[in-house]
Parts: structure tokens; C-alpha cells; sequence
């Protein structure tokens, strides 16, 4: 085994596969567009306090898996972004942009880092994609960014996917709930694990999230948030719910899906997909109008969004077979040296080619012309073009069409409007 691994949890792109990503970045790239987000780049790491503000220290996330640290003994503790949100509405505050205009429409690609137990579809360093729309939270905002996000998939072809989604109310409301979950889950505390019964204390409504079986049997007997919603937190969510019918897309309602931190209200959701096994959420999102307050706004920021993995679309788009068609860019011209001491001519000629935007691939390894015509063959290259000492002298090149075996022989500027008459010079293979 080589001496150095990649770190546990993070891995390697290779060019197969960073295709995969470029072509699923291009189409998240184009349907944003369709709905006017515009791209936000932050930065990967911030203060370790913005986290813990605006995720909140209760979550697994902050308590134990962020990635800290002293940039200096005297220093401000950072964190390697575990999440985007935070990050962007920090810059959203720190820009002031919302007094420029009063909605902004964001979307983002971007590697995350938790210190998760690595096993498929989790890893300790990935990436999501996902929007978030600042400054108004109507029921026709919040559709709007569940619309982008299944358009995104359904634009991908992913198949087989669940749409859940509740209304977690205003705090009102939940304050009412929580008083309701505290009654129903005390008779039951001997029952209930650890994390849980932290929970009971801290925040009950992070109980419905457990994944152990024993507490989930008990949480489905629990009263239902719906329940104590008021009438016009139903009356918003039901508006979310018309929309989403409206534009046929098929979801279930799940009086489980909770998010336990306060500022998130009203209309939550989540996606999993059925290839996915135990960690089959794909994307989720919601309403978060007091985050911004949390992190010191003194004023309200309407806001929801979004966020989904990357990795885990990808692993859903490879067990669909939706990469069949995605072949590899190969060259459209392979320069094939006749006499290895010809090579410096055959670079010149290359480059002049790159130059004029011609994807141009050339031996740099001194091979046997078989061997370079192999080559030429092996990357589906369209054209070969040969330069022997005869080319040199001339300037006439012999260039031969792989795919019909033609061959003509011109000068270079000839062989360039051949290339650009047949739509930069790609052949039909
Ligand atoms: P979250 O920010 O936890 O709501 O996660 C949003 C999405 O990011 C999830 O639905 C997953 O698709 C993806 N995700 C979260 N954590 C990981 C991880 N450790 N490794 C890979 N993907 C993840």
C-alpha cells in the first residue's frame, strides 16, 4: 500500500467521474437560472460561533461533529463550514444586501466538512448544492425553492424519489406541541434512550428525528403537530401543498419530519431516494425565518431554502444508469509524429491548433507511430493529422478523417476551416 491515504472520509475525483460532476453542476447551473438564483460563493471555513448560533449547539452537528480549530493560541476558534446557510446569511447580513433590494435569490455548490462515522453516501468531507431565498417567505417563495430543487432531479432523471413534507408552525405553536410532547413522552422516560431523554429536557421535538427502533415505537403513538397548528399557519401550509399539487409534484405529508431548532417554522421537507439504503436522504430544506435574528439581525429575515448532496445524487444517477450517454470529451485532432525528431514541429503545429480553440491531443512520450495511432483510436479522436519531414518542408499536411478513412493533404489553415466547417470538427461517430 502506497504511504499516504486520503484522509478517512474524504475522497478522490478521478476525471471519469469529475465529468459526472460537471455535467450535474451544468444542469443545477441551468435550471437555477430558470428561476433566477444567482450563484454565491462563501468561504470554507468561518468563526466556530456562527455555527453554534446558527445551527445551534443542541444539534449533532455543532456538539460533536465540526471540524475546529485555534488558528492561533490567542486566536478566534474556526470551523470548516459543516453547512451552508449559516454561512450565507452571515454574508447576506454582513453585505447588507437586503436593504439594496429586499429578495435575493441564492444558490450554491460547495464542499462541507463533519466528522461523521464514514460508511456509503456519508462522508466526513462532501459537497451539496442547494438555494436559499432571502427576504420573503410567502407560500409561493417556499414553493418556489421546493419547485427548483425537484426540477434540478427531475432534470437529471432521477427516479423513484419521496417528497415529504410538514408544517412545523409558527413558536407559538410549537410552544403548545412541545408542552404536549413533554406530557405524553414522561410516562414513558425509563423507556427512552439517552440522547432522548437529553432531548426531553432540551428540546422534545428532536425525539420524533431518533433513528432507534425502540424510541421510534414510542414516538408513534406521540400527539401530531398538525394538531396545534393555528388556522393560519394551516392556511399557509396548505397554500405550500396547492402549489406543489398544481405543478404535479407528488409528496406525502409526515407529521414526523421535524426540524428541532427554533428558527425554523413552518413548512419543512425532505427527500430520499430508494437506492440509497441506510442513508437515503437525498435533499431537504424549509423555512427558517429566525435565523437571521440568531446570528444578530435586528430585524427579521423571511427565508427558506434548501440543500441536497451531491454525492448521493450522483450514487442515485449511477444505480439508475443515467451516466450511460455521458462519453468522455476526446480530441478532435490527434497530431501523429512520423520521426520522433519531428517533435518540435509536431508541438508547434499542435499548439497552433489549441490556439484556434481545436481540442488537439499529441505524443509527448516519443512512442512508434502504431503506437500513437492506437492512441488516437483509443481517445475517439476525429482526425489524425501526420507530420513527417516531407510535411515539414512543404507545409502541406496529410490529414485523414478517422471515421471514413479519407485522406486530403492541405496546409494548416486549410485543415482549421475544415475543422470549423464541420462544427468545429467533431465527426458523427
Ligand atoms: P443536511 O444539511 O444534514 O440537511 O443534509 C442535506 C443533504 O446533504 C442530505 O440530504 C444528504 O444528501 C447530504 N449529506 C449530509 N451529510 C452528508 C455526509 N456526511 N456525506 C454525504 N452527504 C451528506
Amino acid at each position: 500500500m502506497p504511504q499516504y491515504q486520503a484522509v478517512k472520509g474524504a475522497r478522490d475525483i478521478f476525471p471519469e467521474e469529475s465529468a459526472q460532476w460537471k455535467y450535474v453542476e451544468g444542469v443545477i447551473h441551468t435550471v437555477a437560472s430558470l428561476y433566477g438564483f444567482s450563484e454565491i460563493r462563501t468561504p470554507v471555513f468561518e468563526y466556530t460561533e456562527l455555527f453554534q448560533r446558527g445551527i445551534g449547539s443542541t444539534t449533532d452537528i455543532v456538539g460533536k461533529e465540526m471540524f475546529s480549530f485555534l488558528p492561533d493560541p490567542n486566536g478566534r476558534s474556526i470551523t470548516l463550514r459543516p453547512e451552508m446557510t449559516a454561512g450565507v446569511m452571515r454574508a447576506a447580513l454582513q453585505k447588507n444586501i437586503l436593504s439594496a433590494a429586499p429578495v435575493h435569490k441564492l444558490y450554491y455548490i460547495g464542499e462541507l466538512f463533519r466528522k461523521e462515522r464514514p460508511q456509503a453516501g456519508r462522508q466526513r468531507q462532501f459537497s451539496q448544492f442547494g438555494a436559499e431565498l432571502l427576504g420573503v417567505s410567502t407560500p409561493a417563495a417556499v414553493a418556489e425553492v421546493i419547485t427548483l430543487m425537484m426540477q434540478v432531479f427531475e432534470s437529471l432523471g432521477l427516479r423513484n424519489l419521496r417528497l415529504r413534507i410538514n408544517s412545523l408552525g409558527d413558536s407559538d405553536d410549537r410552544f403548545r406541541y412541545r408542552e404536549a410532547l413533554k406530557t405524553y413522552f414522561v410516562p414513558f422516560h425509563d423507556r427512552l434512550d439517552d440522547s432522548s431523554k437529553e432531548r426531553l429536557e432540551k428540546n422534545p421535538l428532536r425525539i420524533l428525528d431518533s433513528k432507534n427502533p425502540a424510541i421510534q415505537e414510542i414516538v408513534a403513538g406521540a400527539p401530531r403537530l398538525y394538531d396545534y397548528l393555528s388556522v393560519a399557519s394551516v392556511e399557509d401550509f396548505e397554500k405550500v401543498l396547492y402549489y406543489l399539487d398544481e405543478r404535479g409534484i407528488t409528496f406525502e405529508i409526515d407529521h414526523r419530519l421535524v426540524r428541532g431548532l427554533d428558527y425554523y417554522c413552518h413548512t419543512a421537507f425532505e427527500v430520499t431516494s430508494s437506492e440509497l439504503g441506510a442513508q437515503d436522504a437525498i435533499g431537504g430544506g424549509g423555512r427558517y425565518d429566525g435565523l437571521a435574528r440568531e446570528l444578530g439581525s435586528s430585524s427579521e429575515v423571511p427565508a427558506s431554502g434548501f440543500a441536497a448532496g451531491m454525492e448521493r445524487v450522483l450514487l442515485t444517477m449511477e444505480k439508475q444508469g443515467l451516466f450511460a450517454a455521458l462519453t468522455p470529451q476526446g480530441p478532435v485532432v490527434y497530431v501523429v509524429l512520423q520521426q520522433a525528431e519531428l517533435a518540435d514541429h509536431g508541438m508547434q503545429v499542435a499548439w497552433r491548433l489549441r490556439k484556434a480553440g481545436i481540442r488537439t491531443e499529441i505524443d509527448l512520450a516519443a512512442r512508434s507511430m502504431k503506437a500513437q495511432m492506437r492512441e488516437a483510436n483509443r481517445m475517439r479522436a476525429s482526425w489524425a493529422l501526420f507530420i513527417g519531414s516531407a510535411e515539414v518542408t512543404t507545409g502541406l499536411y496529410a490529414f485523414k478523417n478517422l471515421v471514413t478513412s479519407e485522406q486530403t493533404t492541405l496546409s494548416l489553415e486549410a485543415v482549421l476551416e475544415t475543422l470549423h466547417e464541420t462544427a468545429s470538427g467533431e465527426l458523427q461517430k
